[in-house]
């Protein structure tokens, strides 16, 4: 059997089955059991696949068939460019949350600060670490922590900085519940929370979901931890730094009025691919 005809009995498997992107899943499943770049598969379309790639093949099609998310079967997900390693004690990153990465940056360097140690930058809820050690890869001057209050999550995101950076990397991680482990004097804070509806997460864990419920579950609206994380940022962030949110879907008028509370100004809302506003964004006065 060819790896076409692999990739075409795999996809045709997996669209019967409900995931949304059938090819792109085959094609990264393939690629992880042959150790390929999705790019050297592609290429690599005519050429025969042994009959025990094969059987190794169609056994992962069968977990993501039961609901299994890609990242998860192949321990890897690519976000902002990078990879990042990931496994059931994290969230897998959402390419909508790159929008929070990218304008982190900006923030930054419309300060002038993406370049100075003058900027400490605090990421809460660091998870995997994607949203915090994207932005200290594209600021490679700053003064990046990130923390998180799952131990589980922490040993990912230590991985990850180890990926990204090398053994000897200078990002700070550490063990704290919403800002507890940042210092004061920050530039910016950014945050991924828990922002899901409870009942919401119950229905995700009944479709198989097997993401930490953690990293999930923001109570019965969702917004539990938003008062809490305007309140410390307020106290942690200097006179004009900022802080960034990523938000739930219909949430945006709850969490600006949240932050507007906690004394934010020039509070500014964008939208994800979706039209769905994603982000929240306030600053220090
Ligand atoms: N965007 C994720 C989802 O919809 C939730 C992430 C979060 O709670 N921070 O599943």
């Amino acid at each position: 059997m060819t790896i076409r005809a692999a990739l075409l009995e795999g996809s045709g498997l997996l669209g019967k089955a409900g995931p949304d992107t059938p090819f792109l899943d085959a094609a990264l499943l393939l690629a992880h059991v042959l150790d390929f770049s999705r790019t050297r598969l592609l290429a690599a379309m005519p050429e025969e696949l042994p009959a025990e790639k094969f059987e190794k093949f169609m056994a992962l099609v069968k977990r993501r068939v039961s609901g299994e998310a890609v990242a998860y079967i192949i321990r890897e997900k690519e976000f902002f460019g990078h990879s990042f390693y990931v496994d059931y004690r994290v969230l897998v990153p959402r390419p909508e949350t790159e929008l929070l990465v990218e304008h982190a940056i900006e923030v930054l360097e419309n300060a002038g600060k993406s370049g100075t140690e003058a900027a400490i930058c605090h990421d809460a809820f660091c998870g995997s670490g994607c949203v915090g050690l994207s932005i200290a890869r594209k600021c490679p001057g700053i003064k990046m922590g990130l923390s998180d209050k799952s131990l589980d999550a922490l040993e990912v995101c230590k991985i990850n900085a180890k990926k990204l950076f090398g053994q000897d990397h200078h990002i700070g991680i550490s063990f704290g519940n919403i800002l507890a482990a940042a210092p004061g004097g920050l530039a910016l804070v950014t945050a991924n929370p828990p922002y899901v509806e409870a009942s919401f997460v119950d229905e995700m864990e009944k479709a198989g979901s097997l993401e930490p419920r953690l990293a999930l579950d923001g109570g019965a609206a969702g917004l539990d931890l938003y008062p809490s994380i305007a309140k410390e940022a307020f106290k942690k962030l200097n006179h004009n730094g900022s802080l960034l949110l990523e938000i739930g879907d219909k949430q945006s008028g709850f969490v600006k009025a949240i932050l507007e509370e906690a004394g934010f100004i020039k509070l500014k809302l964008v939208k994800d691919m979706a039209g769905i506003d994603r982000l929240v964004m306030g600053t220090k006065p």
